[in-house]
């Protein structure tokens, strides 16, 4: 046997855990206790800074330098010591007695009474903490004289270190690598970063009356969307996608899938065969292959999962293991159960810092009555009221099939456990689906 957490240890640790009525704050307790050590197992790799676009950062890193290496100004003016201007109220005049450019270090003196024509970026001279912005000056021959006394001494300079300080963490292991971040890793002068090895996850549908796009489609029969709105996430978290196709509901088809699945990738996410009717044979196979557990959430949509690690060997702890998410079938729960369980359980694994896509609260546009002990996701649309306020209003039928109302919707609307009603007006949580791109 390996040793890896199994689940009765994560779930011996949690206070009021019931598989058959499980809140959502418990099913992620759970899931962070089953992916969270894959972390210490997740190879780090080195990559170009560009490349590290997207990527989970694996170690601290350290500011080698100063950020900006010198004092500097921040507008294009004239440099002087700042001290002078405490003297007297008469209007300040200045002899210009050198030139200091960005990349172009004025080297000399700058003695009382003078000042240095100095570009924004430039080192400040030898002498100088304080600059003047051009346009509050008038030039007459070799001097100057202030036409403005809004200068206090220090403004407009920029100080060594202000941006990143040498020996400090520039950015912390953990961290998702946004183009802040890129331009930020270049300004200290690293071409490389070390990063988490991309995860891999294989997915596929299960049903017999599931069609593939492409295939006629018989009566009775549906296409396969989940395995498209599933590969649109997955891509989004940038991990490495297997698409396994549809296997049908039969116990050595799924059986062979699942160790398939287990040997290749990290992690398994399939949809379907999880409700109560079809629960039951997929049970027993599964324990044959690892240790997995049945829910019944209490959410909506989104209520049946199976969750847990499979093997691809002979027995349970052999050969190589998976995190398995077992989502339910119906197309919008798939949505849901990914944004709030999947996605959370593979940045666990990643080491990401917790960033979870921030929830919002914001003005409902309307009443929305819903019942308490459970936590219900409604697909919502938010906009910007006539006053200027962020709104959110739902988006139609809300059935856990209707992918029309999730295409319509940009956030999900959050409905708390202990909720019963949200009347117009009041705030309500959201999660939105895209911050910027
Ligand atoms: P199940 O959980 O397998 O009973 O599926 C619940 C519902 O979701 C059924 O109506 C299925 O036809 C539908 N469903 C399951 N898998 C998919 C899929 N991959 N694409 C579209 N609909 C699906
Ligand atoms: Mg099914």
């Amino acid at each position: 046997m390996s040793a890896l957490t199994n689940l009765d240890q994560i779930v011996s640790c949690i206070t009021g855990y019931d598989p058959d009525a499980l809140p959502v704050d418990k099913a992620l307790e759970v899931i962070d206790g089953l992916c969270a050590p894959v972390t210490q197992t997740l190879a780090i790799e080195r990559v170009a800074v560009r490349e590290a676009l997207g990527r989970v950062l694996a170690e601290d890193l350290i500011s080698p330098i100063n950020v900006p290496s010198h004092d500097n100004s921040a507008m294009d003016g004239y440099a002087f010591d700042g001290s002078q201007l405490q003297v007297s109220d008469a209007q300040v005049r200045l002899s210009v007695v050198g030139e200091a450019f960005a990349g172009r270090v004025y080297s000399g003196e700058c003695p009382a009474g003078a000042c240095i024509r100095i570009m924004t970026g430039a080192v400040m001279p030898r002498g100088c903490n304080t600059v003047i912005p051009q346009e509050f000056t008038e030039r007459q021959g070799e001097e100057i004289v202030f036409l403005s006394r809004a200068v206090r001494s220090g403004d407009n300079r920029r100080l060594a270190g202000e941006d990143l300080a040498a020996g400090h963490p520039a950015l912390q292991a953990g961290r998702i690598i946004r183009p802040a971040d890129l331009g930020l890793v270049a300004s200290l002068g690293y071409a490389e970063l070390p990063v988490r090895r991309r995860l891999r996850v294989a997915f596929f549908s299960t049903g017999d009356e599931l069609r593939s796009v492409g295939e006629p489609l018989e009566a009775g029969c549906v296409y396969d969307s989940n395995r498209y709105t599933i590969f649109g996430m997955l891509r989004r978290l940038g991990v490495d996608v297997v698409d396994m196709g549809v296997i049908a509901d039969q116990p050595e088809a799924l059986e062979n899938a699942f160790r398939r699945a287990a040997e290749s990738s990290d992690a398994i996410v399939t949809s379907g065969g999880v409700s109560v009717g079809e629960a039951d044979f997929i049970k027993s196979m599964m324990a044959k292959l690892g240790d997995v557990t049945f829910w019944r959430i209490a959410m909506r949509p989104g209520r049946p999962m199976a969750f847990g690690r499979l093997w691809s060997g002979e027995a349970v702890g052999e050969g190589q293991s998976a995190v398995l998410f077992g989502l339910p079938g119906n197309p919008v729960a798939v949505m849901v159960t990914f944004y709030i369980f999947v996605r959370h359980g593979l940045l666990t694994m990643l080491g990401a810092q917790a960033e979870q896509g921030l929830p919002l609260n914001v003005v409902s546009d309307e009443r929305i009555p819903k019942k308490p002990g459970r936590t219900e996701y409604r697909r919502g649309q938010l906009f910007i009221g006539p006053d200027g306020r962020a709104k959110v209003r739902t988006t139609g039928g809300q059935g856990s099939g209707i992918l029309r109302s999730m295409s319509d919707a940009n956030c999900l609307v959050v409905l708390d456990h202990e909720t019963n009603l949200i009347e117009k007006g009041e705030p309500v949580k959201v999660l939105p689906f895209d911050g910027l791109v």
